[in-house]
């Protein structure tokens, strides 16, 4: 049977071991793009975030705040749900590893792989990294000391269960030569793939309950729970319904998209797959790696005291600038640079200068020359026309699919540029001046049309700004955002005659 065009796309579960980070945030955010943009274009979509509970550091952090681990990690993960709403995140569901139907799949999968013969018993000395939650091996260390932590790891004798990674080197070798987009982009491909091609060992997979209380149970061993990794990276398919009485979802949806910053580049592009492989099901379709964001040119730290909580920055920006601020700055695909002064800067010229003066600028001269009603245009201006089919729209879309947010959002504002030149170009108020009105209402027409077009293609970033947009030329949001991207894309007499409300300035200036 043919799958329905659906688009299943997962954030990284947040460790909530703390309160949410900015680099989350932007995750989130990034996520939330390309979902809504995939909604735009008629998919049918799914997409996932959560928190990540169990482990070693959320055990010692809910210890060190006298609760136990799982009043702290409501209480934490409850910071991560409300941040996702109050960046206006569109996700369909929030999974959380301590919850029911997380276990119950996460143990289902540990049996699958198991039955396969890829789950042994042995005992283990090793280094471990408390911070990375895992054993390290010395050509893992930088000068003794694990190169994200900078600490040096703990010596550990266990009696652990292990899986068999190494049994997936030739077939995760053939999935990366056989997809090279299975990884974006591609220095982040190139990174996984020469760690495959030096060899991959054997993993273990749990620890013993003694020491760590606070996991999910290895299924018919109570004196061991699972390695958080091996625990945590199944949510993405227990959240579908994995392991339940109801796999519908499963079936529809999987496989997915995962949004995840670079640190944890290796356990999505090499140990998943592995597992799921293991587990007789499919790899996922895409590792979609983002970069990190740097303040001021520095690296966030406590002690440069430069971190920014992301609940701080909506409270004194509006959120759709800071929405676009970090998309239109910040490169997916790399890190990029937060500051005061570049927000400003982007603001004033891209949403208070840009957009919001042009909307300004067009609405008031249609209620000023056209009776406040969208006007019948007599003269089409192809030109005018062509160049947003043909270069606005196709760009954007190019660039919208392969996370190219930067330049997608530029040929949009290329745009907004285009129609303020037309503007100055032609003078309506001169036009008006002398009588040439049906030359005024075609421009505003066009300028209208180009408006329209406009809030459809930043509905991803600023889907609230789109939704002013689309209301204040009259039209119906419900119904406008309801019709395929290819029909939006059409010039049609859709709002002759409609009248406009012209609401308040977009975008005030600072
Ligand atoms: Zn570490």
């Amino acid at each position: 049977m043919k799958k329905k065009d659906t688009y299943y796309l997962t954030t990284a579960i947040a460790y909530a071991n703390a309160a949410p980070h900015i680099g989350f945030a932007l995750e989130l955010l990034y996520s939330d793009v390309m979902c809504r943009y995939q909604r735009l274009l008629g998919k049918e979509v799914h997409f996932l975030t959560g928190t990540d509970e169990h482990g070693q550091k959320i055990f010692k952090a809910a210890e060190q705040s006298g609760q136990d681990s799982q009043s702290f990690t409501d209480e934490q993960s409850a910071k991560f749900s409300e941040l996702a709403d109050l960046w206006n995140i569109s996700n369909d569901d929030f999974i959380r590893t301590t919850e029911d139907r997380h276990k119950a799949g996460a143990q289902k999968f540990w049996l699958a792989s198991m039955k396969n013969g890829d789950i042994y018993k042995k005992t283990y000395t090793g280094l471990y990294c408390v911070g990375c939650e895992s054993f390290k091996t010395e050509k893992d260390l930088v000068d003794g000391l694990c190169p994200d932590h900078k600490k040096a790891p703990e010596i550990l004798q266990e009696e652990n269960y292990f899986f068999r990674l190494s049994n997936y080197q030739k077939l995760l070798e053939k999935l990366f030569e056989k997809n090279k987009s299975f990884i974006v982009p591609a220095s982040r491909f190139n990174e996984m793939y020469n760690i495959l091609k030096n060899g991959l060992e054997d993993i273990s997979v749990s620890r013993s309950k003694e020491k760590l209380p606070w996991g999910i149970t290895v299924p018919n061993d109570p004196t061991q729970v699972m390695y958080v990794w091996f625990d945590a990276l199944t949510n993405y398919i227990t959240a579908l319904g994995y392991g339940s009485a109801d796999e519908t979802n499963f079936e529809k949806f999987w496989p997915a998209v995962h949004v995840i910053g670079k640190e944890i580049n290796r356990f999505h592009s090499l140990l998943w797959p592995a597992m799921l492989m293991s587990a007789g099901l499919e790899t996922p379709k895409q590792i979609a790696v983002h970069g990190w964001m740097t303040v001021d040119g520095q690296k966030m730290s406590k002690s440069v005291g430069n971190v920014i909580n992301p609940a701080e920055l909506t409270a004194e920006y509006q959120l759709e600038a800071v929405r676009y601020f970090l998309v239109r700055e910040i490169p997916f695909n790399d890190d990029g640079d937060f500051s005061s002064e570049k927000f400003r800067e982007r603001y004033t010229a891209d949403l208070a200068n840009g957009l919001g003066n042009f909307t300004s600028r067009v609405l008031t001269m249609v209620e000023k020359y056209c009776d406040n009603q969208i006007p019948a245009v007599a003269n089409i201006d192809n030109n005018f026309i062509n160049f947003i089919k043909t270069e606005i729209w196709p760009n954007y879309l190019k660039n919208m699919d392969v996370w190219n947010f930067v330049h997608a959002y530029e040929i949009v504002w290329k745009l907004v540029a285009a129609c303020d030149q037309m503007i100055s170009d032609r003078k309506p108020w001169i036009l008006a001046k002398e009588g040439k009105i049906q030359e005024v209402k075609d421009l505003l027409y066009h300028l209208c049309e180009a408006l329209r077009q406009i809030a459809i293609m930043i509905y991803p970033v600023m889907p609230e700004t789109s939704e002013k947009l689309i209301t204040q030329l009259g039209l119906d949001v419900n119904i406008e955002l309801s019709k395929s991207l290819s029909d939006l894309q059409e010039w049609v007499d859709l709002t002759v005659g409609n009248k406009i409300n012209k609401g308040e300035i977009l975008f005030p200036r600072l």
